[in-house]
C-alpha cells in the first residue's frame, strides 16, 4: 500500500523509533513542532478514528500514559488527533501527535533500546 505510516511499520522507510511491539509504532515526527514530538499509530492501516478498533485505541491512549511516565512529563504533553483531511489530517493512516515542550527534553531521548 502506498501508505508513508505503513511503509515505516514495515520497516520499509526509516524512521526514529522510539517503541513498537506487534500492534503499535511509535516514532519521532520528520518534522516536530514542539520539543518532543512523537507520532504513535497502530501497525495496521486505520485510516481514521471511525475506522480504528476499540482494543487498539486503547492501547495507543496506555502508550501515551507509559511514555509520560518514562519521560516524567505526566502534567506536560499534548496529544492531537487531526481526524479526516479537512481538519488538516495530510497521513490518511491513524495517529496520535504526542507533543511536550519540556525543558528537560531538550537534550533529546532514548528508545527503549538504550540507542
Ligand atoms: P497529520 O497532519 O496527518 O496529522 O500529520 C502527519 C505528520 O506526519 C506530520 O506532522 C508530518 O510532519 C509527519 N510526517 C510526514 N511524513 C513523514 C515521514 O516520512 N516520516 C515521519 N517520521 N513523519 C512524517
Ligand atoms: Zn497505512
Amino acid at each position: 500500500m502506498n501508505c508513508i505510516f505503513c511503509q515505516i511499520a514495515g520497516k520499509e522507510k526509516p524512521a526514529k523509533i522510539y517503541f513498537e511491539d506487534d500492534n503499535l509504532i511509535v516514532f519521532s515526527d520528520i518534522l516536530p513542532r514542539a520539543t518532543l514530538h512523537l507520532l504513535l499509530c497502530p501497525k495496521k492501516h486505520y485510516a481514521t478514528l471511525l475506522d480504528i478498533p476499540d482494543d487498539i485505541l486503547m492501547n495507543l491512549m496506555e502508550r501515551a500514559r507509559i511514555i509520560s511516565r518514562e519521560l516524567k512529563i505526566e502534567d506536560n504533553f499534548r496529544l492531537v488527533l487531526n481526524n479526516g483531511a479537512k481538519s488538516g489530517q495530510i497521513i490518511e493512516h491513524f495517529h496520535f501527535h504526542f507533543m511536550s515542550n519540556a525543558p528537560h527534553l531538550s537534550a533529546g531521548i532514548k528508545n527503549q533500546s538504550g540507542r
